[in-house]
């Protein structure tokens, strides 16, 4: 794609969320164009989620198939009516708990949400992010964003501008820089049209936070278990994601196994002339011996963790590192969150020691 506009960078921080540039880019939004912006979870690429050209330039700017929907982001409680057939007390019960927060739920869309937006479903994904930035542009373009991460699919969602502009320099109007991102994975997804609650995307807000407001909640066999044969029921899962450029093998087992194995797999990629790379917990970074050796974070620490993901992958793909590996962590709480996107950003490829 040739650059189609002239992208703005505006760069405006949580702390002083609404300058006056903000009405401006209020006024993109409401007149069809683009504008990336800051959330907690990642960068978003927003569009008026009401107009289907909108939604149809996110998805071109994107590269991304138009049947895999995108989020609506309000920033006042009292539009989520507006977007649904009706509140079920479950949804009201998650709102005062976790909204404005880093929590998606699905339920059946009403008639004012276009299908251009919701991927042809007759459902709806919302979310009331807490970022203070992301609030002010939603206020001043008239209260309903769409937005999906602001990458080119099928790359790890940005959680700086610098990559945000490097996917959409000359495919969206303006970019807010806000600087760093506080957690780093996208939303959790939660489905509240079936019987039962559903987490579709796991993410920050846990199912053992979800299951203390609402009793049981499922989750989707097919993020449990990547040879389920099933259909993911989040339409994104099912393509490859968050993936560097490099070829990236998760080894997971006992620490001194897998610094051991890691090490004599980087030898034999370096004897095949790759490029190599690894990912490691802060207390094994002195015992790796690689091209490029990038500390994640400490491993009793996921948030930590969950906040340099993406950028690490993205550091790689910066230095051309072709061969990555990168120890695996914890499943607990939000360790259910970064193995899913670790695992799918490798595509399943693991070495069990
Ligand atoms: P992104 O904003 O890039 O993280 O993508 C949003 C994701 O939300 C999509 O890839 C879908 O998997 C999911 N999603 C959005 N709307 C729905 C919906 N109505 N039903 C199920 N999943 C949805
Ligand atoms: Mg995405």
């Amino acid at each position: 794609m040739n650059k189609q506009v002239n992208t703005t960078v505006v760069r405006i921080s949580e702390g002083n969320p609404n300058p006056p540039e903000m009405a401006g880019l209020g006024e993109i939004i409401k007149k069809g164009g683009l504008v990336a912006f800051p959330t907690e979870t990642v960068y978003g690429l927003g569009g008026d989620a009401l107009n289907p050209e909108s939604s149809k330039k996110i998805y071109a700017a994107k590269g991304r198939p138009s049947d895999n929907p995108l989020i609506v982001h309000i920033a006042d409680l009292n539009d989520l009516p507006k977007l649904v057939v009706s509140v079920p007390e479950r949804a009201k019960k998650l709102a005062d708990a976790f909204w404005p927060g880093p929590l998606t739920m699905i339920l059946n869309k009403s008639d004012l949400v276009p299908t251009e937006t919701t991927g042809g479903l007759s459902t709806v994904a919302v979310r009331f992010p807490s970022h203070k930035v992301a609030q002010e542009l939603i206020k001043a373009s008239g209260g309903y964003i769409a937005a999906p991460s602001a990458n080119l699919s099928g790359k790890p969602s940005p959680t700086l501008a610098k990559y945000v502009l490097e996917d959409m320099d000359g495919r969206v109007d303006a970019i807010i820089d806000g600087g760093d991102i506080p957690i780093g994975l996208e939303s959790t997804i939660v489905d509240l049209t079936g019987e039962k609650p559903m987490i579709l995307r796991p993410g920050y807000i846990t199912k053992e936070m979800l299951e203390s407001v609402l009793g049981e909640v499922l989750t989707d066999p097919t993020i449990l278990d990547a040879s389920c044969k099933e259909r993911p029921k989040a339409p994104g899962m099912r393509y490859r994601h968050y993936a560097p450029k490099g070829e990236l093998t998760i080894v997971e087992g006992p620490a001194d196994a897998v610094i051991e194995t890691i090490n004599r797999e980087v030898l034999i990629s370096a004897g095949e002339r790759k490029k190599t790379g690894v990912i490691a917990s802060d207390e094994n970074v002195p015992y790796y011996s690689a091209d490029v050796v990038k500390c994640i974070g400490n491993r009793n620490n996921p948030e930590e963790v969950a906040a340099s993901l993406y950028r690490i992958l993205r550091e790689m793909d910066d230095e051309n590192v072709e061969a990555i590996f990168s120890e695996s962590f914890s499943e607990e709480g939000l360790g259910e969150a970064i193995m899913n996107r670790l695992l799918k950003a490798a595509g399943h490829r693991k070495i069990t020691v």
